[in-house]
């Protein structure tokens, strides 16, 4: 079953060509892994299948809604109920502990605070970073801010969980137990995964890989 379907995708940035017809289909709890090189269009292609940005050309459609087609407001609020998202830095708020930052998809979906927190912690917890509930981002290592922020994009139980190069910033270890975790936390609550990522690894965990190169994917480099 298809969730997430771009087709045909061109998108510019004034001169530059970042998507040149790129196509690409996800599927119900898949992991899909997106490769290339720096400047081929990853992030962008990324940006355009969740609504962030829109493409030039071409059509994004998520459970046969075209998200184009959404007005602006109706576009965030599917974001907000069916996406989460990970990315490389700066996504928690440093003002709020771990565990308010984790509690506030929830908080901005309507839940009450306790409520809120209670399935924070849990997630936290899922995530092995329980301890760091109380602290602020500052105030944790790289790999601990990282599994953070998969809490925070898992707590709303999210359809499709897009994550550009989450773990960008991380040595390989904790780069490894990172990516492990989210395609573990992915697989138990059936969200498919767009990851964008250097890891060459990545194959251990994921279930396609695609390559964006100059702009479109140029290969399924295997399916399993
Ligand atoms: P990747 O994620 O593969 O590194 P990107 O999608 O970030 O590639 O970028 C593709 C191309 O589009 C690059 O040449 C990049 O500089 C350009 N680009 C991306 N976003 C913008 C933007 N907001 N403004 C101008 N150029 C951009
Ligand atoms: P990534 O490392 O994930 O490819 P980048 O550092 O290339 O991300 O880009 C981070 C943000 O800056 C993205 O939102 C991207 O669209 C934007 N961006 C990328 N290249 C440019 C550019 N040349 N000019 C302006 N914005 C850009």
């Amino acid at each position: 079953e298809t969730v997430l379907e771009a087709v045909e995708l061109h998108k510019s940035f004034g001169e530059t060509t970042a998507l040149h017809g790129a196509s690409v289909t996800v599927r119900a709890g898949e992991v899909l892994a997106v490769l290339g090189p720096s400047g081929s269009g990853k992030s962008t292609l990324l940006h355009c299948m969740a609504g962030i940005l829109l493409p030039d050309a071409g059509t994004v459609s998520y459970r046969g809604i075209d998200l184009a087609a959404l007005a602006g407001h109706r576009r965030s609020a599917l974001r907000r109920d069916e996406f989460g998202f990970v990315f490389q830095f700066g996504q928690l708020v440093p003002e709020l502990s771990c565990v308010e930052n984790v509690a506030l998809p929830l908080r901005l979906a309507g839940q009450r605070r306790k409520a809120a927190e209670r399935i924070a912690r849990e997630w936290l917890a899922r995530l092995d970073v329980d301890t760091v509930a109380g602290k602020r981002p500052g105030e944790v290592s790289g790999g601990q801010g990282q599994r953070v922020a998969v809490a925070r994009a898992m707590v709303t139980r999210p359809k499709v969980v897009f994550a550009d190069e989450p773990t960008g910033a991380l040595d390989s270890l904790n780069s490894e137990r990172v990516l492990e975790l989210l395609v573990a936390a992915a697989r138990d609550t059936n969200a498919a995964v767009v990851l964008v990522t250097h890891e060459t690894r990545v194959a251990a965990f994921s279930d396609r890989d695609i390559t964006v190169r100059d702009g479109k994917v140029r290969q399924t480099e295997f399916s399993r």
